[in-house]
Order: C-alpha cells, then structure tokens, then sequence
C-alpha cells in the first residue's frame, strides 16, 4: 500500500544522493517536495509538517561523516525520522496479566474484526501453544455470531457458546467465568461494530470494557479509509481508551497515510496489521520494516550506520591514544562516559576491555550506575572547557556553580573528580603496555 508514496520518496531522495555538496537550498527544496508526497499519500497535516521540521533541524545541524555523501545522510535522517513516527520498537500484544488475559476488539462493521479476531487467536495458540477462548459479543447480529464459531473451527480454537438473551456486558462476564474454570490463557471478546461512528456503539463498548476490565482494548480499522481511520482511532480512544491498533487491509492499494498518522495523532502503537483474508495474513507492525519499505533505500541507510560505527571506533582510539600519553581529562571523561552509554552501560563496557579489572573495582567503589553516568556527563558539561582541560582549578565556588548548573550536588562532583584522577593515574602507569586500556573499544 505504500508503492506510491515509496516511488515518490525515493526519486526525490535519490537525486539527493547523486550530487556531491547540497546547499541548504537543495535540502529546501527536496524537503517541500517529501512534504508534498506525504499529504498526497494523505498524512495528516500536522503530522506532514512536524516530520519535515525535524528532518530539516537534523539536516542542518548534522555533521557529514568521511566516506558518505550529504544525501545519504539526508537519506538516513529520512529513514530515523520515518521510523520514530511510525512508533519506534514495534510493540506487541501485551499477555503480561494474571491468566485469562481478557483481549477485547472494537471496530467499524465490515473492518475486519471478527476475522482478525480469529487471526489473533490463531497466531497465540501456534506460537506460544496458548490456550484461548474466542467469544462474540455482537447481539444485535446473529450472522457475526455463527461467522466467529466457524472461524473457530476452522483455527481449531474455541468459541464460546451461543446463549440468547443475554447483554453483550453479560456475555463478556461469562466468557471470563469459562476461561477460568477452562483454565484457558486468554479471552478474546469480538464486540458488536456499526456501519459509523456512533454513541451506541461507543456506549455499548464503554460498558463491555467496564464488565470485563481487559488487559488489551485493540482498534481494528480499515487502512483504506486513510484519515477517517485515524479519527475513528482518536474516538474510541476518548471515550473508550485503547491500548492499540491493528491496521487491516495493508495489502490493499490505500496511500498509507493512516499508517504513518496514527501514531503520532492518537499516540497509540499500531501493534499488527493484516495482509490479506486467509487466517495466517498477520504480521507484526515493525517500524523499522516498514520505513525501510516506504523508502526502498535500505543500502544507504546501512551503509550511514555502519560509517557513523565507524567514526565512534576512531574517537575511542584517538581517546586511548592520549590515555597512552597521559594526557586523559575531563572532556576524555565525557566521551568515554558517553560510549559507555552507547554500548549497553557498565556492563556491557566492561567485558570489552582487557585488564581492567582494577578499574572495574575503582568504579563499583564510586558507585557507578547507568542512571549516575548521564549525571556524570551533566556535571562534566556544566564545567567550563578550561576546567575540562584542568580539574586543578575547580576550588569551592566553582563547583557551586556546577553543581547548580547540572542539577548535582558538590560531593558528587568530588566523587567524579577522584574517579578521574585515579583513572587517569591508572593509565599513566599502564602507558608502557602495548595495549591502552580503552584500545578494546576501538574493535568493538
Ligand atoms: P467485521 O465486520 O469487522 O467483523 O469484519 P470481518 O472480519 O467480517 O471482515 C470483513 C471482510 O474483510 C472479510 O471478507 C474479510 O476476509 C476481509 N478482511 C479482513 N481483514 C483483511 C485484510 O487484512 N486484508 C484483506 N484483503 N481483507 C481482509
């Protein structure tokens, strides 16, 4: 569903990557162009806008790494900013309650509820060999009803039985009692749509979710009503409350605006979508598998990621270079602070770095935490790049001013500076090895 939007993004980007230098003209111009492919693929105004701001603030200030071209970064900024609006991680359904976990599903008639319903159950059962109970809410439709049971069968997951009479609250309270007695691992409750949005339906799948008390409320809407999909989204989140979205018809030819909207206009995670009406036609909604999709440049994205890994390997050698000569200060600190961070944190860094095990007991001493590295890095950026250059010089009165300035306390600072003295002796006196003590990061 995203051919078009692809085609357009990618011829405008692609002139990008052929020239050399781009002027901030260039980038203007690509830019008001994307803007235009993204509102005719129908996202949402605001959503268009706020995407092509944050490409452009990134564009300006990025620095160009050695070894790609401006475009390429273009391209790859494109891609992050594609990704962050499609919702980042992709997200899954979430089982993480005491057993039977209640799933319930709202939804225009005719959206693919009852199919994705099924679908849904079908993927649990296979994947986690879960036991689920599929039961169906619509009392106003006996079709709807009969349609879940045959679904059922034909997933080999069980439906529950059909009792006339019975109010769709009613039906989900039940539901919940038989899962439990059948020690069955979730619910899924199949509500009651209507052609459009209205207050009875809304009303009646307030009321089933106040029965019930789901641990998941899915929205499933049609891809193909692009913004109306979104709005619906919007609705039944005000007065419903959804936890997330399944986006069905994907394999159709819609424009793919609701897809790249949703998220950001109802801050909802699409969690799956459906691809098509055979019961396996279900997949994980996967940001990242769907930006490299709409942009079709997967090559230049991977070939930015792997330069900018490249470029963090150079600054760690360069840095262990001067840990060599002695010459290791606070701004030497702050770097190291930061790919400490990049590479998972303490522990991660530590089994990189070949003899360091005294350190490692330096730094459990000062009590070095992942959340006390970004305070760290906070104090260090707080000083002056003269006292970065010369701790020496930070008596009393400057670091109040620190400490005020990065939201610590002095004898915090102390500790930072005592860590940084006994690293930067530590490496003096192993100056004479081959290997620098921070040499393993350059081959990380
Ligand atoms: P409900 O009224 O919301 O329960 O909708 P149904 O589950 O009955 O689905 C309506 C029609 O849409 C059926 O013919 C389904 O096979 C079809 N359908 C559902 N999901 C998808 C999908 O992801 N792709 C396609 N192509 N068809 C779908």
């Amino acid at each position: 569903m995203f051919d078009n939007l692809s085609q357009r993004l990618s011829g405008i980007l692609d002139g990008l990557t052929r020239r050399g230098a781009l002027s901030a003209t260039d980038v203007d111009t690509a830019m008001r162009e994307v803007r235009r492919a993204l509102l005719e693929a129908d996202v949402a105004l605001d959503v268009a806008r706020s995407f092509i701001e944050r490409v452009r603030e990134r564009a300006v200030g990025v620095d160009v790494i050695k070894s790609v071209t401006p475009g390429q970064m273009v391209v790859k900024i494109v891609h992050d900013e594609l990704v962050t609006t499609l919702g980042s991680d992709a997200q899954a359904i979430d089982l993480n309650a005491p057993a039977p976990v209640a799933i319930m599903m709202v939804g225009l008639q005719g959206s693919g509820k009852t199919t994705t319903t099924a679908k849904i159950a079908k993927r649990l059962t296979d994947l986690g060999k879960r036991k689920v109970l599929m039961a169906s809410l619509d009392t106003r439709r006996p079709a709807a009803m009969e349609q879940l049971a045959v679904l059922g069968k034909q997933v080999e997951v069980d439906t529950l039985p059909i009792v006339q009479g019975q109010t769709p609250p009613q039906i989900a309270k039940r539901a919940i009692e038989a899962a439990k007695l059948g020690s069955y691992d979730v619910v899924i409750l199949d509500t009651a749509g209507r052609i459009t949005l209205d207050e009875a339906m809304m009303a009646e799948a307030a009321d089933v979710k106040r029965a019930a008390d789901p641990h998941e409320v899915l929205l499933v809407a049609d891809a193909l009503t692009g913004q109306d999909a979104v709005n619906l989204a919007r609705s039944f989140d005000e007065r419903v409350g959804l936890t997330g979205i399944v986006m069905t018809r994907v394999d159709g030819d819609g424009r793919g605006g609701a897809a790249l909207s949703m998220r950001a206009v109802t801050g909802k995670p699409i969690k799956l979508i459906g691809t098509g009406e055979k019961m396996d036609a279900l997949e994980t909604f996967d940001p990242a598998r769907i930006a490299g999709r709409i942009l079709g440049m997967g090559d230049i994205v991977s070939l930015v990621e792997k330069a900018a890994a490249n470029i963090d390997a150079e600054k760690a050698a360069r840095t262990a270079e001067r840990m060599r000569k002695g010459a290791f200060d606070l701004t030497d600190l702050r770097e190291q602070l930061t790919q400490m961070q990049k590479l998972g944190g303490l522990g991660g860094l530590m089994g990189m770095i070949p003899g360091v095990a005294k350190m490692k007991n330096q730094l459990a001493a000062a009590n070095l935490d992942d959340s006390l590295l970004k305070r760290q890095c906070a104090i260090i950026d707080s000083m002056t790049p003269k006292e970065r250059r010369n701790p020496d010089i930070l008596k009393a009165s400057r670091k109040k001013r620190i400490a005020a300035g990065s939201g610590t306390k002095v004898e915090e600072i102390n500790k930072l500076l005592k860590m940084h003295r006994g690293m930067a002796d530590m490496m003096k006196a192993m100056g004479g090895a081959k290997r620098g003590p921070m040499a393993g990061l350059a081959n990380a």
